[in-house]
């Protein structure tokens, strides 16, 4: 028998079934050790997201211990940390599921040349993805730049079946030290709004299948029409679970499969979206920057104003287009947006209110516990413009008619926007008790004047646009 321990390195790959580097882990019949590393990356996450991460830990934690394992928690720079446990425990091999940010890719490749370097068997397994990025490319070579004809190429793809649930792995005759998540406080920064934004989240690979079936059993027929009503919950909700792994994208793939093929008539759309998020991290791999630089040079001289009095009004959701403060606020309290309320408040920031996409893009970025680097950086340059495949600039998006179209009983205001309201919803005044004290900001007040009318705004980006093309 394989005494030698495999240390199972978990980044962002918090479940049992599905998961390649696991199964693989477990098939060598050693003792496997699962590890998380507290390292830079984590350090620098949005608040959110950093907060959210360490609820997934700890649930993976727990369904490990449940197994009768265990979650090492180390905190450091990777490879020393990786380094000093195999020095400990005497480990052969470390196995992970695979990275595709660029700063992710750099670690990891360090991680496997140094210890390939030293005789430890320093493995990758494919990660969140479908499609790994380099197994795509055009018929002329290189990445895709636009969306369709990456549809049109990956959708016959045979996508291999998942990888079965493990359910047991060997455990050591002793285990390493573990530091306490704890006594790292990754909520700090959430402040008082953990407390809030906790009685939305749905952690742990459990709660991510039953979102699945529940979504599939009810919702997906009506995807196509209910997707685009924020107040509606006619998506799935599974973005928050994709982030952090507790569901493989081919979970969802293959029962949204399955559905077409017997015939239901939301399952293409909700794949298609899925895909989305392919092509986000496609792009995303092949122009790392993307969440940094214009995509379409030609925008790099464009007059954005930088951050600015009307930028945080939008932050604050106080800036009197209710579309926008609604969504503003549901992000707020739930820690995510819905899709159609993320392009509206994009495209009123950068467009109406002139402001640089990456302001708002770091707002995002701060706040969503649904992160991820590749959509959020698609999802803005789309909305502003110099995204590859971005809508044009000219297309301003009309917050008042978007409420007509997609909130039609005002529902989606009802449910966060509490001035003026008799009888305020719940979730429209915990956004008073999430946000910081400092803001000053009460139920009780006025509802905001606009910063700008839609009119004058729109005018305002379409003429600042014009100069800029000369
Ligand atoms: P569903 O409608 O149920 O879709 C299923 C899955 O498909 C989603 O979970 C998601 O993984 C994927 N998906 C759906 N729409 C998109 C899309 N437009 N782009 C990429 N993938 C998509 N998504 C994130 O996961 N994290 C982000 O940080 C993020 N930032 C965004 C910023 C902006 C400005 C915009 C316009 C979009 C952003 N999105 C982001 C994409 C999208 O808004 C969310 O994925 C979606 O709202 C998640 O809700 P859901 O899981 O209920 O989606």
């Amino acid at each position: 028998m394989n005494d030698t321990p495999v240390l199972l390195w978990l980044r962002r790959d918090f479940r049992f079934h599905d998961h390649e580097a696991m199964a693989a882990a477990a098939k060598t019949g050693a003792p496997v050790i699962p590890v998380f590393i507290h390292d830079d990356q984590v350090e620098a996450l949005g608040a959110a997201a950093k907060w959210r991460l360490s609820l997934a830990v700890e649930a993976f934690a727990e369904s490990l211990a449940e197994k009768g394992s265990k979650l090492i928690l180390r905190k450091g720079d990777s490879l020393k940390v990786l380094q000093a446990l195999i020095e400990e425990i005497g480990a052969g091999a470390v196995y992970w599921s695979r990275r595709y940010d660029k700063p992710g890719r750099d670690t990891d490749t360090e991680v496997k040349s140094t210890l390939s370097e030293a005789g430890i068997e320093a493995k990758s397994f494919i990660g969140h993805l479908l499609f790994e990025p380099w197994t795509v490319e055009t018929k002329t070579g290189g990445p895709y730049k636009v969306y369709t004809p990456y549809w049109n190429a990956v959708k016959g793809t045979d996508i291999p079946p998942e990888v079965k649930t493990v359910s047991e792995l060997r455990v050591p005759n002793t285990w390493p030290e573990s530091k306490k998540l704890d006594d790292w406080t990754m909520g700090a920064a959430m402040r008082r709004g953990a407390e809030i934004v906790a009685k939305h989240v749905n952690v742990g690979e459990r709660a991510a299948q039953s979102r699945l079936s529940n979504f599939l059993r009810d919702r997906l027929s009506d995807y196509k029409t209910q997707r685009d009503v924020p107040a509606s919950g006619g998506t799935s909700g599974l973005s928050e679970n994709l982030t952090y792994g507790e569901i493989s994208p081919r979970t969802i793939w293959h029962a949204g499969y399955h559905k077409m093929a017997e015939g239901n008539q939301g399952a293409e759309t909700f794949l298609k979206e899925l895909v989305w998020r392919e092509f986000a991290w496609h792009l995303f791999f092949h122009w790392p920057d993307m969440a940094e630089r214009n995509w379409r040079e030609e925008w790099n001289g464009f007059d954005w104003r930088r951050d600015n009095n009307d930028a945080e009004a939008w932050r604050r959701g106080m800036t009197g287009e209710p579309f926008v403060d609604a969504a503003m606020r549901e992000m707020y309290v739930t820690g995510t947006m819905h899709n159609r309320a993320r392009m509206i408040v994009a495209s009123y920031l950068s467009k109406h209110l002139m402001t640089d996409w990456r302001v708002g893009l770091r707002w995002f970025e701060d706040c969503l516990i649904d992160w991820d680097p590749a959509s959020n950086a698609m999802g803005w340059q789309w909305v502003a413009g110099p995204g590859p495949d971005a809508t044009p600039y000219f297309r301003v998006f009309n917050p008042e008619t978007q409420l007509e179209k997609f909130d039609k009983d005002g529902r989606y205001r009802k449910d966060f926007i509490a001035e003026g309201q008799a009888n305020p919803s719940e979730t429209a005044t915990d956004y008073f008790e999430a946000i910081p004290e400092s803001w000053q900001l009460s139920p009780d007040q006025d509802y905001p004047e606009r910063l700008i009318g839609l009119k004058e705004g729109r005018a305002r980006a379409l003429a600042a646009y014009e100069q800029h093309k000369g």
